[in-house]
């Protein structure tokens, strides 16, 4: 009795310790709704194993205690899958309908009274959480960026829900196993579960945290394209392919005159130049280059394979595109832009190819502007 007492009280204090960790993610890392219910879950738990403890301290109550904790245990395991669903961004429509039907059985099962009511309520909340695990590991499959390991965690989980039902079913009125057996399977399965799942959880919002925080790194707020960082990053992940971006060509961009539509029309329709010239780089450029804005006006194009005649027949097209792409503005006297443009050599760095790209766009500009030259 005071053993299992033990385990059902420390259950309940893990699962408030990942209820209150994850709430506080929740609340401090950009209000994530899947954190909330990740933690919603968890207090959910919490609030299931304390019926449970409730159920061995006041005996005379123990099959209202034990019905609530069945619905607190579904509506846990829903609250997590519905998590996963969110971030997602997939449907929750089968974890909603799953809880639905698993509630109603749970309850009819509890009104209904029949002599097995208890052995079927607990088959019953076993098939619910691993029907919910379920959706969790086929939401997992799909969601990019997820370790195996959480696969793996949940496919685990799942399993061993599925075994809590098997056991709730051996160990019905004179089945094979008895009732303690199935109470030690619960004590020793549920604090590992538990305690895998409220890692896990936390470690997911601590990885997408990181993640975000690295994207907005490697990103300008104004045209959402990479910055300076970010287009390092990009050439090192091309050259790093066995070469296969050889030859890789870069480019560098640059609006003509840009200080004076600053200056007669205002920074903020400046910026709004600036973004319209960042879209139309990014839609007149092929899925596999890269582009990046490095300064004020001033932006990177990397080509892969893409030899010197093909580039400059490339920013060619892209050159006499620029005034055409704002033509329509009637506020805007003709937009241009100067090109500098030149092959990174074997061994060199991005830095030294850069300085080559912007001497060529120096030339260009100094040459009277609206034109591309080839370092
Ligand atoms: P050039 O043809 O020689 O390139 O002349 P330019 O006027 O385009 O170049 P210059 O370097 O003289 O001026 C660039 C201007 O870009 C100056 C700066 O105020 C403006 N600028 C830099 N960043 C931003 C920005 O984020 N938004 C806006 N609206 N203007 C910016
Ligand atoms: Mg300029
Ligand atoms: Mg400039």
């Amino acid at each position: 009795m005071l053993s299992s007492l033990i385990t059902s009280g420390s259950i309940v204090v893990i699962s408030l310790m990942f209820g209150l960790a994850l709430l506080v993610a929740w609340r401090r890392f950009g209000l994530e709704r899947h954190a909330a219910l990740w933690a919603g879950s968890f207090l959910a738990a919490a609030v299931g194993h304390g019926l449970r403890t409730a159920g061995q301290i006041w005996p005379g109550q123990v099959e209202l205690f034990a019905t609530l904790a069945c619905h607190a245990s579904v509506a846990s395991f829903a609250l997590l899958a519905w998590g996963f669903r969110r971030r997602a961004s997939r449907s929750s429509r089968g974890v909603m309908a799953g809880w639905l039907v698993f509630t109603v059985w749970i309850l009819w099962e509890w009104i209904d009274h029949s002599q097995t009511w208890r052995a079927t309520s607990r088959l019953l909340t076993a098939t619910g959480d691993a029907y919910m695990v379920g959706w969790i590991v086929a939401t997992l499959w799909h969601k990019r960026g997820t370790g195996a390991l959480a696969r793996w965690i949940m496919i685990f989980y799942g399993l061993y829900a599925m075994s809590v039902g098997v056991a709730a079913e051996l160990a019905r009125p004179g089945g094979i196993i008895s009732d303690k057996a199935f109470i030690l399977v619960l004590s020793i399965g549920t604090p590992t579960g538990m305690i895998g799942t409220g890692v896990m959880t936390l470690l997911i919002v601590a990885s997408d945290l990181a993640k975000g925080l690295q994207q907005q790194a490697r990103t300008d707020a104004l045209t959402g394209l990479l910055n300076r960082r970010g287009v390092e990053d990009a050439i090192r992940a091309l050259l790093g392919t066995a070469r296969k971006a050889e030859p890789l060509t870069v480019v560098v961009v640059d609006l003509d005159y840009f200080k004076a539509i600053n200056d007669r029309l205002g920074h903020a329709a400046g910026d709004d130049v600036l973004l319209r010239f960042a879209q139309h780089l990014k839609t007149s450029l092929r899925a596999h280059d890269v582009v990046a804005r490095i300064g004020g006006e001033e932006f990177v194009l990397l080509l892969p394979q893409t030899p010197r005649a093909d580039a400059m027949a490339l920013v060619e097209r892209l050159r006499c595109s620029v005034p055409e792409a704002f033509a329509h503005d009637t506020n805007l006297e003709r937009v241009s832009a100067s090109f500098g443009v030149t092959q990174v050599r074997r061994g060199e760095t991005f830095d030294a190819a850069l300085a080559r790209a912007d001497e060529a766009l120096y030339r260009s500009k100094h040459e009277g502007r609206d034109r591309a030259t080839h370092a």
